[in-house]
């Protein structure tokens, strides 16, 4: 009956008290000072600077960082709940601010007692932004393609390279970067030999270069890094050295919750649109609600948010109690979620008719904003990948390294 899990009670999603009580302080937040702008940052593609540091005087970057680092606490489930609720506005709002999630996350798992005193610190208080640097043109899905190099030059490590896509790069004062270290040993082992360091951005060599211009998240669109001899001290590796593939697929294991909850809010900002059309707009003498072709759609749009929402907590649920099957779980959410804000959003502008492919009526934008996410933080086809190499595991004890 549950397989492939355990136990039927793997199914339960755990949400504190403290997590509504945050949800609602977020709400406020949104309704009063983010959604307000939603339409000025499509346009302009910036996000004023007093709305960042509204959200950074809010504790949002400290969300899922260790009081002892100075940040706010909570786990997947607080930081999924952060997410969805900014991007039912603003969805690069919430790339924006939890983007930093993809440097904290390795450096907290992986990194020395001093290197978190030094990195996770600022970036907890809001001090400084941090970015996740390992896209290159040749190795995106394909992670172990990474071409950027690093040397052992004395006590330094020197890197040079090019990566691209890189979120919050213009912003951010801290990197962690992926480069090769040692050649594969073999066919079968690509992934060996990569190595993650932490990169500060005003260090001789680094450039931000420049920005993509990409269909949806305007606000928080991603940039080139170009990496010309940059010296890194021994102290900036997060150790193994050679192993650093494991520490990259483990942070998109945990970060893709996160894509996951942004889409559950992307959908769920659309939906909301699009029912208050459908009570506001009159044709042929009614509220087009009472249509069945559109209060169908409404129907069908409100099941599967609700089932992606499930999905997300449940992954996040699971995590938070250092489950293994969280892996599982999230490649699902992440897959499901995204698509259905793909759909839904797809749908409420159907919903809109005409206007709803008007730039001025704000709903378009949920659909690029969707499809990004379809593709960021590991393509859904990637995700799939993991979800079936999960269930071969979890059912036959086959351990394929798919990704
Ligand atoms: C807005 C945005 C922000 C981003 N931010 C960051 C960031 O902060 N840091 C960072 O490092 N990267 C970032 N990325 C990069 C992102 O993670 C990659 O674009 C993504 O992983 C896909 O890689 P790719 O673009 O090289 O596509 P490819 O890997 O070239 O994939 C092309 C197509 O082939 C499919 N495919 C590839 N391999 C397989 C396979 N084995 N099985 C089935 N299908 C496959 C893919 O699903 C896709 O459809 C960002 C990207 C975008 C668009």
């Amino acid at each position: 009956m549950v397989f492939p899990f355990n136990d039927i009670r793997d199914f339960k999603i755990e949400i504190p008290d403290e997590v509504e009580i945050f949800r609602k302080q977020v709400r406020q937040f949104v309704e009063n000072e983010l959604e307000p702008k939603a339409m000025e940052i499509e346009k302009t593609g910036v996000i004023p600077e007093e709305l960042l540091q509204k959200g950074i005087e809010l504790g949002f970057t400290g969300v899922g960082i260790p009081e002892e680092y100075d940040g706010q606490g909570g786990g997947a489930i607080l930081t999924a709940v952060l997410m969805e609720e900014l991007s039912r506005a603003v969805p690069a709002y919430g790339t924006a601010l939890l983007v930093n999630g993809l440097f904290t996350y390795p450096v907290l798992k992986f990194g020395t007692e001093e290197q978190k005193r030094k990195y996770i610190t600022p970036v907890a208080r809001g001090e400084a932004f941090a970015a996740h640097a390992s896209t290159e043109p040749g190795a995106g899905s394909d992670v172990a393609g990474i071409q950027t190099t690093a040397e052992k030059k004395g006590d330094k490590w020197v890197i040079n390279g090019r990566k691209i896509f890189i979120t919050g790069a213009d912003k951010a004062k801290y990197l962690v970067v992926s480069a090769r270290t040692s050649p594969p040993p073999d066919k079968r082992k690509r992934w060996w030999g990569l190595t993650v360091f932490i990169v500060e951005t005003d260090w001789p060599g680094v450039k931000i270069g420049s920005k993509f211009d990409v269909m949806g998240l305007a606000g928080e669109h991603p940039n080139e890094v170009i990496l010309d001899n940059v010296e890194v001290p021994e102290e900036n590796v997060l150790q193994p050295i050679n192993e650093g593939f494991k520490i990259l697929v483990e942070t998109y294991d945990h970060g893709r919750i996160g894509v996951a909850a942004q889409a559950v809010g992307i959908a769920q900002g659309a939906f909301e649109k699009a029912f208050n059309y459908s009570l506001q707009r009159f044709a042929f003498g009614r509220q087009i609600i009472a249509f069945e072709g559109v209060s169908f759609k409404l129907a069908d749009m409100i099941t599967s948010i609700e089932a992606a929402r499930l999905l997300t907590y449940w992954a996040a649920t699971l995590l938070d109690q250092g489950k293994e099957e969280a892996i599982f779980a999230a490649s699902m959410a992440k897959t499901f979620a995204t698509e259905v804000a793909e759909r839904v959003a797809n749908m409420a502008i159907k919903i809109h008719g005409g206007v709803g492919v008007d730039k001025e009526t704000g709903v378009e934008r949920y659909l690029r904003d969707a499809i990004i996410t379809t593709i960021y933080e590991g393509t859904n086809d990637i995700q799939r990948l993991t979800t079936i190499r999960q269930l071969l595991k979890r059912a036959l004890g086959i351990d394929v390294l798919m990704r």
